[in-house]
């Protein structure tokens, strides 16, 4: 009996002890898993990292080859200025004696001669036409004085806006003025910063040639969101949280297409007929714009008019 006590003591005892090596094992094996899990977890984040790095070295590298395409450009249209610029100084004297020596004959020449009197007017036109071309290639020289003084930009939009109100008149542009009041003054040449009012202007109506509004809009605002040449980059002519104020010239026009808008501020590009349209006006803005220190964007929906938005620098210590 004793014998036989013993023996399934012993037997109890193994149980038990096998028990506690299976529960053992078993904790091992649910650590192992865990661990698994959690090293697959680690693994997974690496390869979600990997990615991520990946995708953000292709979108730098874009932004990269972008930023040096544009500087190509910014630098040829640079050299065609300058050549725009120096031919005009060339051209323009010779034009000069040409228009005196047109006005001379036709002082000279007698009344009755009508045929020799409109070929003499057909000339001094073409003459004209080429003198007002030179004189807006001329706008392009980067060493031409900023003529400066503090002024209140809606002031120029309305100085601007009258002399082309014939022309919008004409058109049956029905003009709608957002302008805010109390707004900082500039510091600018009134005059070219008025040839830039009067060419958008000008533009506008071109494009709305059946009639349409023209919203023209002034506001201060603070620069939040980065964009070309807003951030905090070296090269930024805006800062983030730079205050600024912003002339927007919106039309409900033809609006331009997705293949030249890249274009439009190009040196000679133009979609008008060759007697209305010379193709300097937006590049002469644009450079009028840059020499401000300020900038000149464009938005447009073919079909459905043209956004230009300057945004103006406003004078040191009032930022
Ligand atoms: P131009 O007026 O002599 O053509 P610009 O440099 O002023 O020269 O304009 C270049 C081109 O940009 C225009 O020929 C036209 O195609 C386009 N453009 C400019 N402003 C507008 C606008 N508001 N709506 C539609 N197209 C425009």
């Amino acid at each position: 009996m004793a014998k036989s006590l013993k023996k399934s003591k012993a037997s109890v005892d193994s149980t038990r002890k096998e028990t506690i090596r299976r529960k053992d094992i078993q904790k091992k094996l649910s650590q192992a898993l865990k661990d698994t899990a959690k090293l697959r977890r680690i693994i997974k984040n690496a390869a979600n990292d990997n990615r991520k790095i990946k995708e953000e070295l292709e979108s730098s590298l874009r932004k990269l080859k972008e930023a040096q395409g544009q500087l190509i450009h910014a630098e040829k249209m640079e050299a065609v200025g300058r050549m725009a610029s120096g031919v005009a100084h060339e051209v323009k004297n010779p034009l000069g004696i040409i228009l005196q020596v047109i006005n001379y004959f036709e002082e000279e020449l007698p009344a009755e001669q009508k045929n020799n009197h409109q070929m003499l007017q057909m000339m001094k036109d073409s003459a004209k036409r080429a003198d007002k071309i030179v004189r807006t290639m001329l706008s392009f020289s980067r060493a031409e004085e900023l003529k400066t003084e503090l002024q209140d930009v809606n002031v120029i939009i309305e100085s601007s806006i009258e002399l082309v109100q014939h022309k919008l008149k004409l058109n049956s542009v029905e003009l709608v003025y957002q302008l805010e009041k109390g707004l900082p003054q500039l510091l600018v040449d009134t005059g070219k910063i008025e040839q830039v009012f009067v060419n958008l202007f000008n533009n506008a109506a071109d494009a709305m040639p059946k009639g349409g509004k023209l919203f023209i809009r002034s506001y201060l605002t603070e620069l939040k969101t980065p964009k070309s040449k807003i951030g905090n980059r070296e090269n930024d002519i805006f800062k983030l949280g730079e205050k600024a104020i912003m002339v927007e010239v919106e039309d409900t026009g033809e609006g331009i297409g997705e293949s030249i808008i890249n274009k439009i501020f190009d040196p000679f590009f133009t979609t008008k007929k060759r007697t209305e349209g010379t193709g300097l006006g937006l590049s002469v803005a644009k450079s009028i714009i840059e020499m401000h220190k300020s900038l000149i964007d464009v938005e447009s929906k073919k079909g459905q008019g043209t956004k230009f938005t300057i945004t103006f620098k406003l004078p040191d210590g009032r930022s």
